[in-house]
């Protein structure tokens, strides 16, 4: 893409949004503005240009010749339009990157795991001796890896759907569909356009690429050639059994001792294996690297095991898929810490699931009210207001041999800035409760 002389508009002063601008620039714009709505945006960068609380004035007068939007701004609004007056496409940072990458793209999508699983690819392909960054959605701009002096082999690139509904040509060489539920419905108005902007990620590969797919995800038919996995269906290229991972009757990894071993991140793994093969890497070198790959904070993390429970801390859970996933994924009786932002997802397909695994649901948070409502006629259901309150009320009532399962299954912005804070504030409570009561067996 030849940029040579054009006016850029960058929308959205973030980090993607500044690594955009500076990428453009290297690559030739005349002038490249970021405009931020909000009035006191501010950019800690003094070499980009920036114009806050711009509104559809300052973007008709700019009259950009491309505009670059970040994943947090609806490209179909009237202010994002705005800039489109003279007709320049609106392309986001993903977009921009791979058209300036020389290097192999992995992309990887999916509901849930997209973190973890490009974690682990970083992972493996570093410890094998090859270049690679995790990217994109994972908090890294692609843009700052397509402008580095010595850009890696490999973007490992992390892609949400927000990313994926303004790419254009963006092709990556393999891409992971991890799996597919119902999620931020406060963005979408029907589940299909979250699916429809997933798909995407496959809309220019040719049948020389590589699709790994979970199995049983009802995709359309698709070009690349396709490979599947699953840690609960047999009929994938790898499978899970006991803790290794199978491919027909040969055991391809044992995840025991690892901390990969939840079924769930066993479907992480096998997708990172299957991608970094695709690439050209040997199972004798994918596999060692998995012995000490630490899982990203947050997701079913350990925070404390005292007088027999077990404290685990997934905040990261931000829909009802992860937290199914968790529940699932324990071996005592759980007691689930549940509640947040009410974002319009509906509940009661966890019933099924936590009936006879779940033994007392603590529910808090905006959400509290509804969840209560679903749960409470089939389980037990304790509602509070704050995640502290929610710890008390656990360790009130955590018996030897229970887990406390903090999956909040929603997203924290109703009393929280991020998942992290929340999953922080829990961990303060529990620590600072622990370190107070006495062990709860000898009550
Ligand atoms: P993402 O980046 O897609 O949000 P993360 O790796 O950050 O994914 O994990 C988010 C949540 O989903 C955590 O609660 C984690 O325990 C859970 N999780 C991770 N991998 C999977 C998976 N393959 N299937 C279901 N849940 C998962």
């Amino acid at each position: 893409m030849n940029l040579n002389g054009k006016k850029v508009a960058v929308l959205g002063c973030g980090r993607s949004g500044i690594a955009a601008a500076h990428l453009a620039a290297a690559h030739g714009a005349a002038r490249v503005c970021i405009f931020d709505s909000d009035p006191e945006a501010v950019c800690h960068d003094a070499t980009v240009e920036l114009i806050a609380g711009a509104g559809e004035k300052e973007a008709r007068e700019f009259a950009p010749e491309l505009v670059v939007i970040s994943p947090g701004i609806e490209a179909d609004k009237p202010w994002a339009l705005a800039f489109t007056c003279v007709g320049a496409p609106i392309i986001g940072e993903v977009e921009l990157a791979s058209r300036y990458f020389n290097g192999r793209i992995i992309a990887i999508t999916g509901t849930n795991g997209k973190t973890t699983t490009t974690a682990l690819v970083e992972h493996i392909l570093t410890k094998s001796g090859r270049t690679a960054k995790a990217c994109g959605n994972y908090g890294y701009p692609f843009c700052e890896v397509a402008l580095a002096d010595a850009p890696p082999e490999f973007a490992v690139l992390e892609v949400s759907s927000f990313q994926l509904e303004t790419i254009a040509s963006f092709k990556p060489d393999v891409a992971v569909w991890l799996n597919f539920a119902p999620d931020h419905m406060d963005r979408y108005t029907k589940v299909s356009d979250y699916y429809e902007a997933k798909l995407r990620i496959f809309e220019n590969m040719d049948e020389k690429q590589i699709a790994i797919v979970r199995v049983g995800e009802k995709l359309p038919p698709i070009k690349p050639q396709v490979i599947e996995f699953s840690a609960y269906e047999g009929s994938g290229l790898l499978r899970y059994e006991g803790t290794c991972i199978k491919q027909i009757d040969t055991v391809v990894a044992d995840l025991a001792g690892t901390a990969l071993v939840q079924s769930h991140n066993a479907e992480n793994t096998m997708a990172a294996i299957l991608a970094c093969r695709a690439v050209g890497l040997k199972d004798s070198e994918i596999v060692p690297a998995l012995a000490d790959f630490e899982l990203p904070h947050h997701r079913c993390e350990q925070v404390a095991e005292k007088g027999g429970v077990l404290w685990l801390n997934d905040s990261k859970s931000t829909n009802l898929h992860s937290t199914e996933a968790a529940i699932r994924s324990q071996n005592r009786p759980v007691i689930l810490l549940i509640g947040g932002k009410d974002k319009g997802l509906d509940y009661e397909p966890l019933l099924p699931l936590m009936k006879g695994r779940v033994r007392l649901c603590i529910v808090f948070g905006q959400i509290a009210r509804p969840l209560a409502r679903v749960f409470a006629p089939h389980i037990e259901t304790i509602r509070v207001g704050t995640v502290p309150e929610a710890v008390e009320a656990a360790t009130r009532r955590a018996r030897a041999g229970d887990v406390v399962l903090f999956s909040p299954g929603t997203s924290s912005f109703d009393q929280f800035s991020s998942y992290a804070q929340r999953g922080n504030c829990f961990r303060e409570a529990v620590l600072s409760h622990l370190s107070t009561q006495p062990h709860p067996q000898s009550r």
